[in-house]
């Protein structure tokens, strides 16, 4: 700025010297020329003698010569007509440009510019006509230089003294100015380091004036945008809380979905799909990419379900109520899954739809438990119409006149005592693994010794066997650890085992009922030398109502309930239940109880 203004006042001090020169030099253009066309007129009416100097006398050229003091002054010739200098006159070092004769009376009397040859001066000429005897005998030339740089150096001191006071202006006029403007610089100062640390205090700004009323608003303008800048930084903070508690709790919806143990997806408004959890696409069999964000007609293959879905796109508020269908999808056709459709609300008053909640569930295995449940009723009802009808069918005889003989009423009342005692048995063993399949049993424990336990169960089943001319062998060491069991749960299991031991043998076969304590485990063995089952019949011989395909068992009695009996009390007791089997060499089933089950609790 300092340099700007030295630079503009020495500018100005140029054009002012520049135009007063100027101005100068046009003046005494003006005086030369008024001078020497004076001059010229005056020396014009003189004979050319008495302008020449001759001999001793100087003649008015030499008269000139002395009392010319004009600076600028160059030379006084006398020509003749054609030209020729006849006498002259000149400033020191000056030589007489030659210039022809004006020929034309009317430009005899005129004025011309010339260049000195030499020092290449310009200078302006003066020419008149000297008469002699009434004739024209040559002219008067007068020269005078044009005022130039002389002039600029003898008028020096003149343009110093005007410049001075210029010059020492400046810096006074720069230091006012400059002291005006520094609440500017320091604004502008607190700007920059703003704008590079982002920190802002505004200056102590003393100022008065047009700048001091600008500052003041400045000052006010600036404190307003701090001001609001706090505001909105405070509403940013506040809005970037609560977008972090919003999607916590999106997260943590999210999670909840993700966990459930449905399939499900959320339609928004137009039926696009807006969220999916991550068991859809498996279920599907469809990647997650093509089932966000597109219509249900987009990913699904299954017209049936598309019909469905498309009931709750752009349904409106209340259009469609949750409803369901079964489909088989095309990847699994093993499997059966139902999909169901939930409208959801903004808020409670169900005003507006906001889309709608599909949910997809495999029900292939609750479909197959409503299936084999029909299949249990359908059995259960057969096993008692059975005996019902041999029941019926001998009642109605003994009424009837077979009923007068004595053999036959004999025959009949065992037969109806039989079935009746079957009956007892079926509904007995019915009931029991109901409740074991509802969990209602409540289990009894108490301190047995299994000696006397197995040894007990095995007497009595065993009275029976021996009329068949079946071998019996126990073997159960007295000194077996007590252990804390339900006495008569393990009594039936090991009743159904040793039952069917004798009831699947053949004639002069063995059964065996063993138990062995080792370090880890109590293990009850039934042994028999019977007809022994196929590994495919070993398979199912725990599914309800069971019986193996054969003659050899369909001729015995039975419901095909006693193995999943013994499956359950062995399964309560925290146990396991093992067959071992081969056609027509017998079978062995053993049941381990494991210690670390807790069967010696108590017990010790
Ligand atoms: P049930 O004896 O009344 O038929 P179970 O549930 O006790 O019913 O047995 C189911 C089936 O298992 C029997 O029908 C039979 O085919 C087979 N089974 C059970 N125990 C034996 C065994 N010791 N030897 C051969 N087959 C057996």
């Amino acid at each position: 700025m300092g340099l700007m203004m030295i630079a503009a006042s020495l500018a100005v001090i140029s054009v002012v010297i520049t135009l007063l020169f100027l101005y100068e030099k046009d003046a005494r253009e003006q005086q030369i020329r008024a001078q020497g066309v004076r001059l010229v007129r005056l020396l014009s009416g003189m004979s050319v003698p008495l302008l020449e100097a001759k001999g001793e006398a100087k003649g008015v050229l030499g008269v000139l010569q002395q009392s010319q003091n004009d600076p600028d002054f160059a030379y006084a010739v006398i020509v003749d007509r054609d030209g020729r200098p006849l006498n002259e006159i000149t400033r020191e070092g000056t030589i007489v440009p030659p210039a022809p004769p004006p020929r034309n009376p009317s430009a005899w009397l005129g004025e011309r510019h010339l260049t000195v040859a030499g020092s290449g001066r310009t200078l302006t000429e003066f020419h008149a006509p000297l008469l002699m005897n009434g004739r024209l005998g040559g002219f008067i030339r007068l020269g005078y230089y044009a005022p130039g740089y002389r002039m600029l150096v003898q008028r020096l001191p003149f343009f110093a003294s005007l410049a001075l006071p210029v010059f020492l202006l400046a810096p006074l006029f720069y230091f006012l100015v400059r002291r005006e403007i520094r609440p500017l610089h320091l604004a502008n100062r607190e700007m920059e380091r703003f704008l590079q640390q982002g920190t802002f205090a505004l200056p102590d700004m003393a100022a008065s004036g047009e700048i001091g009323d600008f500052m003041g608003s400045f000052t006010r303008f600036v404190r307003m945008m701090q001001a609001r800048v706090e505001e909105l930084e405070s509403r940013h903070s506040g809005l970037l809380t609560s977008t972090k508690v919003l999607s916590f709790r999106r997260a943590r919806i999210e999670a909840v979905l993700h966990a459930m143990p449905d399939a499900l997806a959320v339609l928004d408004e137009s039926g696009t799909v807006s969220f999916v959890n991550a068991r859809l696409p498996a279920l599907l069999g469809k990647p997650q990419s093509e089932i966000l964000g597109h219509t249900p007609r987009e990913w699904c293959v299954i017209p049936k379900v598309v019909a469905f879905l498309s009931r709750y796109e752009a349904a409106g508020a209340g259009g469609v109520a949750t409803d369901t269908v079964e489909f088989t999808p095309p990847h699994a056709g093993d499997k059966t899954l139902s999909v169901s459709a939930h409208p959801l609300f903004a808020g409670e008053s169900r005003a507006s739809s906001i889309g709608t909640l599909v949910l997809f569930r495999d029900i292939t295995e609750e479909n197959a438990g409503k299936h084999a449940h029909a299949e249990f009723i359908a059995q259960v009802a057969h096993e008692l119409k059975t005996p019902l009808n041999t029941l019926k069918m001998y009642s109605e005889a003994l009424m009837g006149p077979e009923g007068a003989s004595e053999g036959f009423r004999v025959e009949g009342l065992n037969v109806i005592h039989d079935e009746t005692d079957r009956l007892a048995l079926l509904i007995s063993n019915l009931l029991s693994l109901t409740r074991f399949e509802l969990g209602g049993l409540e289990m009894k424990r108490q301190r047995v010794r299994l000696h006397e336990l197995l040894a007990d169960a095995f007497e009595n089943i065993a009275q029976s066997g021996r009329d068949k001319g079946l071998h019996f062998h126990i073997d159960v060491p007295r000194e077996m650890s007590p252990v804390f069991i339900d006495k008569e749960l393990l009594r039936i299991a090991v009743n159904n085992l040793l039952t069917n031991a004798i009831k699947y043998n053949r004639p002069g076969g063995r059964v065996e009922l063993t138990a062995e304590e080792h370090d880890d485990a109590i293990r009850i063995s039934v042994k028999d030398t019977g007809i022994g089952m196929t590994p495919d019949e070993q398979d199912k011989i725990f599914d309800k109502f069971y019986r193996a395909e054969n003659a050899q068992v369909r001729d015995k009695p039975g419901h095909g309930l006693g193995l999943p009996l013994v499956q359950q009390v062995v399964y309560l007791h925290h146990g396991e239940l093992e067959v071992r089997s081969e056609r027509d060499a017998g079978s062995e089933f053993i049941i381990t109880l494991r210690k670390d089950t807790g069967i010696l609790k108590k017990a010790v």
